[in-house]
């Protein structure tokens, strides 16, 4: 069972009425992204480029990170990864860096925030996976955008970098596909206004959950609160759907809610065009959207969406997946 399984896994996920859905994998270093490729990822939707930064003293080098990259997108036999670039500060901070203590770090320089005021960390992260992508397919994601501008100072930094490659005559991809997370509500609510500049949007359900909520993710005592599955969290993320379709681009979730199997319906009929989730939960979620109607979907998210509770969405949920047996 488990094997066969494995082995339609290595398939595209349609749905019963033919609606294709990615199913992409997140990744925190390499054996994530050899366990991607034998489960049927089709690509790296979120690498989480932490993992080279953190427990060290130093800074890894350019040359560091970009074999590091280029190993994994390798592991994917030419399907695309989606690198994000760092994501550290506040709570996960790094010794090589002078960062303020500050009084609530989720809300302070965390993500792209200290890209953009640490401009050499940033640009050495930058050519790196710029020269990894020329050996490999790889598009470039910025994680924690609250607003437009920092967008607009994320892409001007690329472009720069990209200036200087090309200068230098070192190969480099170029054009690259550059998305950004959704996992700030002001990201959410003006998703309109981001989506012209960026190629595609992923949802971060852990943080946009965190930060719409206000329950610190991961705070035990908060559990009961912050539920992805929120109708107020389902309302953003249909939002940002509606307003990337509008403008021609598509939308991922990379949250853990994208592999929860009440979820998976309900992103479905939301629009959500891909799911990244852990690499050993792809076989299961393929095999859930083959199962439903993405009809069917679309009619369970309209009554999630108009849920008071969490709670309610998830009984909804539930008696969905049950019709499916
Ligand atoms: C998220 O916030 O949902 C996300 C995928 O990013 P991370 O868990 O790395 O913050
Ligand atoms: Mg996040």
């Amino acid at each position: 069972e488990r094997q066969k399984l494995q082995e339609t896994s290595l398939q595209p996920a349609m749905t019963r009425d033919g609606l294709r859905i990615e199913v992409v994998a997140n990744a925190g270093n390499l054996a994530d992204a050899q366990l991607a490729a034998k489960n049927g990822a089709e690509g790296v939707g979120l690498l989480r480029t932490e993992f080279l930064f953190l427990t060290r003293q130093t800074p890894p080098s350019e040359e560091e990170q970009f074999q590091a990259i280029r190993d994994i997108g390798l592991a994917l036999k030419g399907k695309p990864v989606i690198v994000r670039t760092l994501d550290v500060g506040g709570d996960k901070p790094l010794p090589y860096i002078p960062m303020e203590p500050e009084a609530n770090p989720f809300l302070g320089v965390r993500a792209l925030r200290l890209s953009l005021q640490q401009p050499d960390l940033f640009r050495t992260q930058l050519r790196a996976i710029l020269r990894a992508g020329a050996i490999t397919p790889l598009r470039i994601m910025f994680p924690m955008v609250a607003s437009l501008e920092e967008v607009e100072q994320a892409r001007e930094f690329l472009a720069q970098v990209h200036n200087e490659l090309a200068q230098e005559g070192i190969a480099h991809a170029w054009p690259i596909d550059t998305g950004i997370m959704v996992e700030i509500p002001s990201a959410a609510i003006k998703a309109d206004a981001l989506a012209p500049v960026v190629d595609f949007f992923s949802i971060g359900t852990n943080d946009l959950t965190q930060y719409t909520l206000a329950a610190e993710r991961g705070n035990p005592r908060l559990a009961y609160l912050a539920d992805a599955l929120h109708p107020a969290v389902l309302r953003l993320i249909e939002e940002v759907v509606q307003a990337a379709h509008a403008a021609g681009k598509w939308v991922g979730v990379c949250g853990e809610l994208a592999g929860e199997p009440e979820a998976v319906p309900i992103l479905v009929g939301l629009g959500v065009d891909e799911l990244s989730i852990n690499p050993a939960g792809i076989p299961k979620v393929k095999a859930l959207i083959r199962a439903m109607a993405s009809s069917d979907a679309q009619v369970l998210s309209k009554k999630a969406l108009a849920c008071a509770k969490a709670a309610e969405v998830r009984k909804l949920s539930t008696e969905f997946l049950n019709t499916l047996q």
